[in-house]
């Protein structure tokens, strides 16, 4: 089954103040007849993440619920650290997550128009160049508690600002030695309304427009102008913006283009999560993972290697809202949205992580059967397969104690119990090698028990999985944990560095796990709840004769039990 098929009614988010607002905008005819327009506008310097995905969901979930349009953005107005690469893998993200954009922009296309326009300001004299250096403009902008300077070069004449904008943009100037400003207030209490930078000098090469600029716009002169271009109704972003407002605002009135309006909406923060491109950029660098789609990364690339699905992440977004607090969320409420989805739609299958040898003397020599065993029992259309039974068996090491402890109910030394849709075995004697360690475990089983069935009644404490020895593939599993060990990352000593909360144990590889013979046919890809054991999918780094796994998510759901304990009973 494909994603698109799924049952979609997670997807309508829960009533928040941005889908109250649209609501409400689309209800009174805020922007006439223009259509609701919304963009997602990501800087192309990296990887989307967990956060981003948020954001995706609001802006493209929203304009689809109430009949608008969502244009892709990127926001490129750093060339240095933008690359193509990210461009295209934030489409793809963007499109695995099950969203298609209406126009697909980019800031650096309107870099001529917004030229333009600061031309526009100059004139007006509402804006002006400023020869002050960047440590001096910081000195000059004054603090949250004192009022800025004005700058020496700020009564320069539209004329003259004209002139040394327009060389500035014909690279007249080195990197650095003026800037282009808006002439705001340098009193004003907010400090980005202190005549913010509108354009720099920058001699770099752009990875779409080349050697063509010089000078790059500032975020905050490139955004809200694009989104005039674009139409844009709702421009929503993160609530770090929202200082930057007045700003957004200024411009566009100053300069009485189409009059978008932002809105700020809290950032996810995740619990043992890190949702910042920057960082993550550098634990790429650093090797530290083993790329941006490393499993335990919380990009969108690496959740899905890890095995998480749109849906699920979809289901999540849709619960989480948007708020105009910031607050974290607990991991373990994304992991029950996986879990969920998994537990609908994932095949079942066999497989043990660490094998003991399980030798049944009573079944004969060479003889083998195939017994049914159902591929998903939440899923009645899911089928059943045949899965080989002979007298050598492999059982999970953990399943068995010589010397069993108090409450331990799986197989020890005279003890009955059940081989998951097979037989009834009871454990016999424990075979060891030269060095003392078990070897094999001898048992005997029921014949009369086939399928699991009690034949007489008598019952059993345990029912484990197990894989036929002969038939058994072995395969690469790859147990991922919490790329972080503490709830929050960003808590370590002073001194100390975020990287230092690294989980030491985040991988730890099983190099011959026993899985059923079905499961050499399996895709990368594709994806499993191995009974007893969690969730797996297959890895992309897999070869048709060795299959490696990745573990998306253990069977536990913590998440769960946080909830029932929450929530008042009745
Ligand atoms: P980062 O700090 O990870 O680079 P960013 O905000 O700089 O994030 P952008 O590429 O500018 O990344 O983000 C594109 C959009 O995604 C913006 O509207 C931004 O507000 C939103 N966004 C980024 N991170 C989060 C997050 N953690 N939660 C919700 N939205 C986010
Ligand atoms: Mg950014």
């Amino acid at each position: 089954m494909t994603e698109k098929n799924l049952e979609t009614h997670e997807l309508r988010p829960a009533n928040h103040f941005l889908r109250d607002q649209i609501a409400a905008d689309v209800e009174n005819k805020t922007y006439g007849d223009a259509v609701l327009q919304t963009r997602f506008p990501p800087e192309p310097n990296g990887y989307l993440h967990i956060g981003h995905a948020k954001a995706i969901f609001l802006d493209f979930g929203l304009a689809d619920e109430f009949g608008g349009k969502t244009n892709l953005r990127f926001d490129d107005t750093n060339p240095e650290k933008e690359e193509q690469e990210y461009v295209d893998a934030i489409q793809a993200d963007v499109r695995w997550l099950g969203f298609e954009w209406d126009r697909l922009c980019y800031a650096s296309d309107y870099f001529g128009q917004l030229y333009e326009w600061a031309l526009q300001l100059i004139r007006a004299g509402k804006a002006y160049v400023d020869d002050l250096s960047a440590e001096e403009i910081r000195q000059y902008r004054g603090t949250l508690t004192e009022p800025g300077k004005n700058s020496p070069w700020r009564d320069r004449s539209a004329e003259e600002n004209l002139d040394l904008f327009v060389r500035m943009k014909n690279g007249e100037f080195p990197d650095g030695s003026r800037v282009l400003r808006a002439k705001i207030d340098m009193a004003s209490p907010n400090l980005n309304m202190r005549d913010p930078v509108m354009y720099r000098i920058l001699h770099a090469t752009h990875h779409r427009t080349g050697d063509q600029w010089c000078i790059y716009p500032m975020y905050d002169y490139a955004h809200g102008q694009s989104d005039a271009i674009e139409r844009v109704t709702h421009s929503m972003c993160t609530l770090e913006f929202a200082d930057h407002q007045p700003l957004y605002r200024w411009y566009i009135e100053q300069l009485g283009i189409f009059p978008s309006r932002q809105f700020e909406f809290d950032r996810l923060n995740l619990t043992y999560t890190m949702l910042s491109k920057r960082k993550l950029l550098q634990l790429v660098a650093e090797k530290r993972v083993a790329g941006w789609d490393d499993p335990r990364m919380p990009t969108l690339s690496g959740i899905r290697r890890r095995g998480f699905s749109p849906e699920a992440l979809r289901a999540f977004c849709a619960s989480i809202g948007a708020s105009r607090t910031n607050g974290t969320t607990d991991i373990e409420m994304l992991e029950h949205f996986q879990r969920d989805e998994l537990n609908r739609r994932s095949a079942r299958a066999m497989a043990v992580v660490r094998p003991l040898k399980v030798v049944i003397d009573n079944y004969p020599e060479g003889q083998e059967e195939f017994v049914e065993v159902a591929n998903n029992p939440e899923d009645p259309n899911a089928g059943t397969r045949q899965a080989p039974f002979s007298r050598e068996l492999y059982i999970e090491q953990d399943d068995f104690r010589e010397t069993p402890p108090p409450k331990y109910y799986r197989l020890s030394p005279g003890k009955e119990v059940r081989l998951r849709n097979a037989y009834f075995i009871t454990a016999q004697s424990v075979e060891k090698d030269a060095a003392g360690n078990i070897a094999a475990v001898h048992c005997t089983y029921d014949p009369l028990s086939r399928g699991g069935n009690s034949p007489d009644g008598r019952k059993v404490k345990s029912t484990m999985h197990w894989v036929s020895a002969r038939h058994a593939i072995t395969a690469e599993l790859r147990l991922y944990d919490k790329l972080f060990a503490k709830p929050d990352p960003y808590d370590f000593p002073e001194g100390g560095d975020l990287f230092d909360n690294l989980n030491p144990n985040s991988l730890e590889v099983v190099h011959d796990a026993r899985l059923e013979p079905s499961l050499a046919a399996a895709k990368p890809g594709d994806r499993f709840q191995f009974e007893r054991v969690g969730y797996f999918c297959v890895d992309p780094d897999s070869s048709e004769t060795r299959k490696i796994f990745n573990r998306t998510l253990p069977l536990k759901d913590s998440w769960a039990k946080i909830e029932k304990k929450s929530t008042p009973a009745g």
